[in-house]
């Protein structure tokens, strides 16, 4: 399995599930799409960026020793 990660929304997911590739939904594809456009195309619903940071494993944490 090919997992990707979405520019917009953080999250791993299996890029043979999307159909918005590179992002995992079309709803983020819009979200970019927005962003192009100066933020003026609004999508509703919650942020979900790093929310309990699951499946988010990008490497150990800095440990400050
Ligand atoms: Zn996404």
């Amino acid at each position: 399995m090919a997992k990707v990660r979405c520019p917009i929304c953080q999250q791993w997911f299996d890029e043979k599930s999307s159909s918005a590739l590179p992002f995992c939904s079309e709803r983020c594809r819009t979200i970019d799409l927005g962003r192009w456009l100066g933020e003026a195309y609004r999508v509703p619903g919650p942020e979900t960026d790093e929310k309990a940071g699951a499946g988010a494993v990008e490497g150990p944490p800095p440990e400050a020793d």
